[in-house]
């Protein structure tokens, strides 16, 4: 401050100073407004995101940009790898997001052996040692890093991992408040996506055998059929039935039945490409989609399966073993029909191969029959 009794010119230089001191005040302000405003804009963003690919996408490419940031990884606690296995089924293809890393056990994240209470998020300098697991990328330079926990529940469900080229950007003494808040809106919409994903994922498989559901191939059915009509590919259906299934369960009850359709199942889905789908339809019937296949190669695919069930006896868990063999009738859609409606068209793909399979239990099962169109 100045005295009281200062000269103009002094009184000038302080009039200087606090304006550049107010200028800076001012741009400091309105630098915050704007990270907020982006921040806002994100949190909106991963709030909005129906899917796991969505959401972790969203988060790997906004927020390097938005926090300024050169790298961000994600680790996600999944011990039984229930959530790679479901997310793999539905499709997500992990090799587009290298920075999602999946850990087995919660003491892989680095914030100590089973920690009592919720751990505080760890800052401080690059070390590879340490930090390499949870930055498999890291990118050439790499300086200082924060480890920000994602707690639902006061569990860890993984971790928010930041990177800067600046060694000052992470430091112990750093607060935390902010990071804690962006990791626990984070953790939140994971813990969502992931649930949904789950959801819908029992929503179309079967859950004795673990393949797909009749609703997943009736849909899957029409979107296939849109796609061979766009890109001209054949694609044909399968309708397997077990042969006098009745009669296994009459022999080694229904808990040894079940067991057979789990085995029937696995031997299947052994034939297939990973292009085909494979559904339950109900009881001991079970349909395959195979996607550009033509009815020779359909009807070959069937052979093989057809022999991979008979062909060896299922052994079941009290030791007992019985023979098994199914009936399958094979059909194709190859002229693609084009004018016709793709339900109805669907629908006709799967009662010819029904009619086939009719076919084959006529001619004495355990046999493969295709569709003949006379
Ligand atoms: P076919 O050779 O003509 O196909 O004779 P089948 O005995 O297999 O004939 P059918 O299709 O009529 O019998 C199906 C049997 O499958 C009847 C039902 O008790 C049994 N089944 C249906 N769902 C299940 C299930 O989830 N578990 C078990 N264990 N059995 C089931
Ligand atoms: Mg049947
Ligand atoms: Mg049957």
């Amino acid at each position: 401050m100045t005295e009281p009794g200062a000269s103009p010119r002094e009184l000038e230089a302080e009039n200087e100073s606090l304006r550049a001191r107010m200028n800076y005040l001012m741009e400091q302000a309105e630098r915050n407004h704007s990270i907020m405003c982006r921040h806002q804009a994100f949190d909106l963003e991963i709030v909005g995101a129906a899917t796991f690919p969505e959401l972790v996408g969203t988060i790997f490419r906004t927020l390097p940009i938005i926090s300024d940031l050169d790298i961000v990884t994600l680790c996600l606690v999944d011990p039984e790898a229930d959530i790679q296995t479901v997310m793999q089924r539905l499709g997500v293809d992990f090799t587009v997001l290298p920075h999602l890393v999946f850990v087995d056990n919660v003491s892989a994240l680095g914030f100590g052996p089973s920690p009592a209470t919720p751990p505080k998020p760890l800052m401080g300098p690059w070390v590879p040692r340490m930090h390499q697991a949870m930055f498999p990328q890291a990118p050439a330079g790499l300086q200082s890093v924060a480890l920000v926990p994602l707690l639902r529940n006061k569990r860890i469900i993984g971790s928010l991992n930041l990177g800067s080229l600046d060694p000052a950007r992470f430091t112990p003494a750093l607060g935390t408040d902010f990071i804690e808040h962006m990791a626990s809106i984070i953790a939140i919409c994971l813990e969502n996506v992931i649930s949904n994903e789950m959801l819908k994922y029992i929503g179309l498989t079967d859950s004795l055998t673990g393949v797909y559901n009749r609703r997943y191939i009736d849909r899957r059915l029409l979107e296939e059929i849109g796609r061979a009509r766009r890109q001209a590919y054949r694609i044909s259906c399968m309708y397997i039935d077990i042969d006098h299934f009745k009669a296994v369960n009459d022999s080694v009850g229904h808990q040894g039945g079940d067991e057979v359709l789990r085995e029937v199942a696995a031997r299947i889905k052994t034939e297939l490409r990973a292009s085909d789908a494979l559904g339950r339809f109900g009881g001991e019937e079970f349909v395959v989609l195979l996607v550009d296949a033509d009815v020779e190669s359909a009807a070959i695919c069937a052979q093989r399966i057809r022999a991979s069930v008979a062909d060896t006896p299922f052994e079941l868990s009290t030791g007992e073993k019985l023979p098994i063999s199914v009936s399958i009738g094979v059909a194709t859609l190859d002229d693609f029909e084009r004018d016709h409606a793709i339900e109805g068209v669907a629908q006709q793909l799967v009662a010819q191969a029904d009619s086939a399979l009719y076919q084959a239990k006529e001619a004495g099962r355990n046999k493969v029959v295709s569709f003949d169109e006379e």
